[in-house]
């Protein structure tokens, strides 16, 4: 049911959390995964496990909201590989969390060019490819932030860019269809991941709107996070036939986060 082999994927932001995982599993199944993010080190230590498990992988290193670090990327993957058949969209940041009186317009605008852009970029290039592999799977990471949770304090910036995404894959999900694309996005709740290292958060307490909860916001867990490899199974299948007759939709891994906050 999971057998990628002869496929070509692309996970971006594949240097840690969920892009690591996804990249992981996707070669476990057989495909050559190629595994980006803009760190040449935490690619090529990704590349290094898949391989030592057995695995294919290609590590490279790009901006993904840079237009022709992208469009080159894409081009050598397919001189190096021939196709591509799978594109994880996963690359993103946290940002700059702030009352909206002082998030900067570089912070908000540095969060829409990774997040937003980034996503377009990674699909504009990649769609040409895709289609002429005869079809082909794209899955967006989003979050539950921005497309049902509204209760991160200062999270605007960040929320704007996860609805936009869902917004995106619905309406390429149209667009797409009649060649055989199909394009999905996940949600993932909190994933013990390194994001939060990569996140400058000012005035919680002025954007927090107090909730409390019975025993921990994720009801699955009794507030534990999940783990990356929670969200990567998902990825596997979305990215497989298992899904085939699966496009335009949401998927949301968040032990039930998203239906309390
Ligand atoms: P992470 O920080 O562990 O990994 C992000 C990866 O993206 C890293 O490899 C990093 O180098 C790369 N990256 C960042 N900016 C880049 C850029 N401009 N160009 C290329 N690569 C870049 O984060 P994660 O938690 O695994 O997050 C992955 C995705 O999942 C993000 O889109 C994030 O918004 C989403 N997400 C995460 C959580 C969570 O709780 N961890 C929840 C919801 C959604």
């Amino acid at each position: 049911m999971y057998d990628l082999s002869g496929k070509v994927a692309l996970v971006t932001g594949a240097g840690s959390g969920i892009g690591k995982a996804s990249a992981m599993k996707l070669a476990q199944a057989g495909a050559m995964v190629v595994v980006m993010s803009r760190t040449a080190e935490e690619v090529e230590q990704t590349a290094h496990e898949i391989e030592a498990q057995g695995g294919k992988a290609q590590a490279k290193t790009a901006d993904t909201s840079d237009d022709e670090a992208m469009r080159a990327l894409i081009a050598g993957i397919i001189l190096d590989h021939k196709r591509l058949d799978i594109v994880v969209a996963n690359a993103g940041i946290n940002g700059v969390w702030a009352p909206i009186e002082s998030l900067k317009p570089d912070e908000w605008d540095q969060t829409i060019k990774v997040n937003l852009r980034g996503t377009y970029l990674t699909i504009h290039h990649a769609v040409p490819h895709l289609v002429a592999a005869g079809g082909g799977s794209i899955i967006v990471m989003s979050s539950i932030n921005g497309t049902r949770t509204f209760t991160t304090p200062g999270a605007s910036a960040y929320s704007v860019t996860k609805a936009g995404q869902v917004a995106l894959v619905q309406q390429l999900a149209l667009e797409l269809g009649d060649r055989r694309i199909r394009i999905n996005a996940i949600c993932p709740g909190a994933i013990e991941s390194e994001i939060s290292d990569n996140t400058e958060q000012r005035g919680k307490e002025e954007t927090e709107v107090p909730v409390e909860f019975p025993e921990g916001d994720i009801p699955l867990t009794g507030g534990k996070s999940g783990e990356a490899e929670d969200v990567a199974d998902a990825v596997l299948f979305l990215a497989s036939d298992a899904s085939r007759h699966i496009t335009g939709t949401p998927l949301w891994i968040d032990g039930g986060q998203s239906l309390l906050r």
